[in-house]
């Protein structure tokens, strides 16, 4: 097992990644960006190292300064956590070569399943069911068009090197082709520095399911289930659970087998990620694998009992998986809450600034991923995620009732946030009824502020 882990992250999920070495015994070494340097992932730590100015590309992305300090340290591996450098793969490549392991998949796999028109077509011939749409990348608008007339509308414009719902655009009306293939051309050269483009057909009222594996270095394979991602915004995720009511144990199986197949013809290794869009007939299409551990990993978690952070860290130790397919069993039901420093009155801006007091919940079946403290200043460089409420419980309706008072009882005086939104979609008769599907949220968006604003209203009367 390895003797210290460098975690090039910040935030809930470099505590997270902490809190896992320290119970394997292993020692965390954590950096910071200049910004960072009162981050709790960096007050709790022994080892805490500054590697540049607040600016990501300067600090979290700078994989030099990263790798001088691994070395320095004398760290035999690194835990690149998600978003950062974790799906980088000439990261991984140098990590490599300079004989530090890389927590996750190697370069080649990041780099097979990183281009996500490539992906497409390694799962068509792996046999997983993939969206119709182009073969690869779509060089030109002009080709696009002649593509989308044949493939027939509406069709979903998509960056070959995407992420976080950007460089993606809905187009219902032939003559919007080109000019919103453009558009997201322009934003994808902006946010990923890559023009390429793909083209999938907008499967419509879709549900996002996707599957967690894991693999180890031995080519053993498992999946733990499902998580409903479906509450999105703008093809963000908000709220996430597992298991899916829009799963029958047949389709579960189905889609699971599907989701091994994907990993097997990757050559996977690893803690990762298949998702797939699930159309009100019950028809899957893989849409993306992320690389890496996913923000919603603690839903896994909950209904798995394992940890998944844990397991990413023996493997890359070269230790067999702990469990068997056969032993995996889901148990209940957990939902996970992303609340965020973003107000939703004004079109979801983010919100940095001084939490001045925070209150978390807790409880029975209660999980609460944070990197906050009251006094805290939530720094405006990086992403608007304040905390991770999950929680557990026998059935859906009682996590439903469980988060319910979970986001009660959170209590946040500083930034704007959500966490009153979340509260009132817990209480929509379609959630409630589990039948959301990704249009859910902005579709009923309005409705659900003006309930959430009522509240304000009684609550001051
Ligand atoms: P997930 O399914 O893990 O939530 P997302 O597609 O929501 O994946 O986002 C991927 C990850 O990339 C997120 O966890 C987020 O922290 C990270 N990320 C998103 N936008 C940025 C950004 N602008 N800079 C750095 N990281 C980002
Ligand atoms: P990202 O890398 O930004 O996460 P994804 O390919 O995972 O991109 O897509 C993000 C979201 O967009 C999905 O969760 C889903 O809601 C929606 N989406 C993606 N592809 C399709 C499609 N072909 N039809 C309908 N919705 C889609
Ligand atoms: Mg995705």
């Amino acid at each position: 097992m390895f003797k210290r882990v460098l975690i090039a992250n910040r935030g809930e999920i470099a505590l997270r990644i902490q809190r896992a070495c320290r119970e394997l015994e292993i020692e965390p070494v954590v950096v910071y960006s200049a910004a960072d340097a009162e981050a709790i992932h960096v007050q709790l730590a022994e080892e805490a190292y500054c590697i540049g100015p607040a600016r990501a590309a300067d600090s979290y992305l700078n994989m030099d300064a990263i790798l001088t300090v691994a070395k320095a340290a004398h760290c035999d591996a690194i835990h690149p956590g998600y978003g950062f450098l974790s799906e980088n793969d000439q990261f991984a490549d140098a990590c490599a070569e300079a004989g530090i392991a890389f927590i996750g998949p190697s370069g080649d796999v990041i780099r097979a399943m990183g281009n996500k028109a490539a992906a497409r077509r390694l799962m068509q011939q792996a046999g997983v069911p993939v969206v119709p749409g182009s073969d690869g990348a779509v060089a030109t608008a002009e080709e696009a068009k002649a593509l989308a007339d044949s493939i027939g509308y509406p069709v979903l414009i998509k960056a070959s090197a995407g992420g976080g719902g950007r460089g993606m655009r809905r187009v219902f009306e032939p003559d919007q082709l080109i000019p919103l293939f453009e558009e997201a051309r322009s934003e994808s050269v902006a946010c990923f520095g890559s023009g390429e483009m793909y083209l999938e057909k907008l499967i419509l009222n879709p549900k996002h399911i996707e599957f967690q594996i894991m693999a180890d270095k031995m080519g053993h394979v498992i999946q733990l289930g499902e998580r409903d991602c479906s509450i999105q915004r703008r093809n963000q995720k908000m709220l996430e659970e597992s298991p899916s009511r829009a799963l029958t144990p047949e389709l579960r199986e189905k889609m699971g087998a599907a989701a091994v197949a994907a990993a097997k013809a990757a050559h996977y290794e690893n803690a990762g990620t298949i998702e797939f869009v699930l159309d009100p007939d019950g028809n899957f299409y893989f849409i993306e694998m992320n690389t890496r551990i996913q923000v919603e990993h603690p839903v896994t978690e909950f209904v798995t009992g394992m940890d998944l952070v844990r397991e990413q860290i023996r493997i890359a130790a070269g230790l067999p998986l702990s469990h068997t397919q056969e032993e995996i069993t889901l148990r209940g039901h957990a939902i996970e809450c992303r609340v965020n420093a973003e107000d939703p009155a004004h079109n979801f801006q983010p919100c940095p600034g001084k939490i001045n007091f925070l209150h978390l919940p807790g409880g029975c079946g209660v999980r609460v991923d944070t990197g906050l403290y009251s006094g805290y200043t939530l720094p405006p460089y990086y992403d608007s995620l304040m905390a991770k409420l999950v929680v557990w419980a026998p059935t859906r309706l009682e996590a439903i009732r469980r988060m319910r008072r979970v986001l009660e009882e959170l209590v946040v005086d500083g930034p704007a946030n959500n966490a009153d939104l979340l509260h009132q979609i817990l209480y929509h008769p379609d959630f409630v009824r589990g039948t959301c599907t990704t249009a859910f949220l902005d579709e009923n968006l309005d409705t659900l502020l003006k309930w959430s604003s009522a509240g304000d209203e009684e609550a001051k009367a």
